[in-house]
């Protein structure tokens, strides 16, 4: 099928050509059409399946007709992260090049006032993380009674974020009468609920069975001691044939410890994790987007949606909690037919996590031995740690020397290293990835604001809603293993001590005193 046979118009048919595609995607055949028609869609989609475009060129074309007020958009899509929104805003910036569509991308981490303008000059298409829109929204600074076209992306991200309130009071907003399309890369029940209260009579579109990973990724699982992780993740790393790489880690704090460990052993890394200000994690996403670092250590923040050319490994430095988080950290590598790398680190005692990602994914991910390190097996359930492969076997100097021994071989092999050749850039993406966020770049349609604004001081004088952090890597809701309940085998770089039980060291001296 082509592009032309989908009913897009003459410019946006161009601005994508000159964008360098030919062929629809599966999503893209499917939903273009249905979008076209005005009907409602449910799209069960992951992101590298071309979900974005899937929306955002329709839209180009239904919103070409018509103009937007001041402060009064037309058009809303809603994002769990910045990153994610600012992602969205490039696709519209070069599918809508040919148009004269005004956006406003509505972050936080970024000032107030630009967005403000964006607003006041009449939106087309707004793009937002829930949480500052609600911001503005509560300021007095927009209203959403003129949207006629919701685009709710990654739900199924937006509920395990905390974001589902957030989106409900903003869908409450919104007239009755519009044109809504929904995507989510699963389906759990409490996502097809909200579908089928947002939607109406919606067209349902499914891509690819939910959560499968994709068959351009070679996988490899090695169970290392817990303390070993960070030489285990350095050995593979020197081992493998590394263009650029995603290290994803549970913890915020944890990315921070191990950014500095790698780059003590002189490794370029960098690091990408909800509590760094916007400007730093944009700063640093276009370091890495541009080559300037190799290695991004990563919360889950950068798991979804992130669409770095041809990214050629991604590590788990920890088994993630959530099964569907294992697919989509996995899923920034493999993309657009190239043949990406994964690897993960488990501890012994995360055998229950693995367990349940192979069950998600249908099948045993391989299990591969790290040059030079000790492989252990998971803990069996009485908790007894078993160790087999090619150990240190006593000899502290075993490490580095044992490399190329043969160990164990009955269950796993040797991490594949892949071709040294250099990979042909099948993915580049040239130009979208270096551009700035939209509302940085200058005004293109600016109109005097129709309406007047509430005071300022009555503005400003709220709270900035989205501060709140990102939340840490969290188990799904009902598929979490006991993990808090098991001991955990020390980290030796971390930094989170127990808490104190019952007195600690300190006993009141009436309690000390003998008693008779
Ligand atoms: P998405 O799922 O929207 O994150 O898109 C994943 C990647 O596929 C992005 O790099 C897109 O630019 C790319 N892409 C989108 N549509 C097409 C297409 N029709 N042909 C080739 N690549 C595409």
């Amino acid at each position: 099928m082509s592009f032309e046979s989908l009913g897009l118009s003459a410019p946006v048919l161009q601005a994508v050509a000159e964008k360098g595609y030919t062929t629809p995607t599966l999503i893209q055949e499917k939903a273009i059409p249905i979008c076209l028609m005005g009907r409602d869609v449910l799209g069960c989609a992951q992101t590298g399946t071309g979900k974005t475009a899937s929306f955002v060129l329709p839209m180009i074309d239904i919103l070409s007709e018509g103009r937007s007020k001041s402060r009064m958009p037309r058009s809303l899509i809603l994002e769990p992260t910045r990153e994610l929104a600012a992602q969205v805003a490039e696709n519209f910036e070069i599918y809508g090049k040919y148009h004269k569509l005004n956006m406003a991308l509505l972050i936080g981490g970024v000032s107030f006032p630009d967005q403000e303008r964006a607003l006041e000059r009449g939106a087309d298409v707004l793009i937002a993380t829930p949480g500052r829109l609600l911001d503005h929204f509560e300021r007095g600074g927009i209203l959403l009674n003129d949207v006629k076209i919701l685009v709710i992306d990654e739900a199924d991200r937006m509920l395990d974020m905390g974001f589902i309130p957030d989106v409900e009071r903003i869908v409450a907003t919104l007239p009755p009468l519009r044109q809504t399309l929904f995507f989510s890369a699963t389906m759990p029940p409490e996502i097809k609920r909200l579908a089928d209260r947002f939607l109406s009579n919606p067209k349902e579109v499914t891509v690819a069975p939910p959560a499968s990973a994709s068959k351009n990724i070679v996988q490899g699982l090695s169970v290392v001691p817990e303390e070993d992780k960070r030489e285990a993740l350095r050995n593979l790393i020197k081992d493998q044939n590394i263009k650029n790489a995603i290290v994803f880690c549970n913890r915020k704090k944890d990315v921070a410890i191990l950014q500095g460990s790698l780059k003590k052993h002189g490794f370029n890394a960098g690091a990408l994790h909800g509590d760094m200000s916007q400007p730093a994690r944009m700063e640093t996403l276009e370091k890495f987007k541009q080559g300037e670092i190799q290695i991004l250590v990563a919360s889950d923040v950068a798991a979804r949606g992130l669409d770095i050319a041809a990214m050629s490994h991604v590590f788990n430095f920890d088994v993630p909690f959530s099964p569907e988080d294992y697919v989509h950290r996995i899923g920034r590598t493999g993309r657009a037919g190239n043949t990406g790398h994964s690897f993960t680190l488990a501890s012994p005692e995360e055998g229950g996590l693995v367990e349940a990602i192979e069950k998600l994914i249908g099948t045993t991910i391989p299990r591969v031995e790290v040059p030079g390190m000790q492989t252990v097996e998971f803990e069996p359930s009485d908790g007894r740690r078993r160790g087999r492969g090619r150990g240190r076997g006593g000899s502290s100097s075993g490490r580095g020397s044992s490399r190329g021994k043969s160990g164990d071989s009955s269950r796993s092999s040797r991490a594949p290293r892949p071709e040294r050749e250099p990979r042909p850039e099948m993915d580049a993406r040239p130009e979208a990835e270096a551009r700035p966020p939209r509302e940085a770049r200058p005004e293109r349609d600016a109109r005097p604001p129709r309406e007047p604004r509430p005071e300022r001081s009555q503005r400003e004088s709220r709270p900035e809603r989205e501060q709140r952090p990102e939340r840490e890597s969290r188990p799904p809701r009902d598929r979490r293993p006991e993990r808090s309940d098991r001991p955990r085998h020390d980290r030796r770089d971390r930094d989170d001590t127990p808490a104190p039980m019952g007195l600690g060291d300190h006993v009141p001296a009436f309690l000390a005193r003998p008693t008779r």
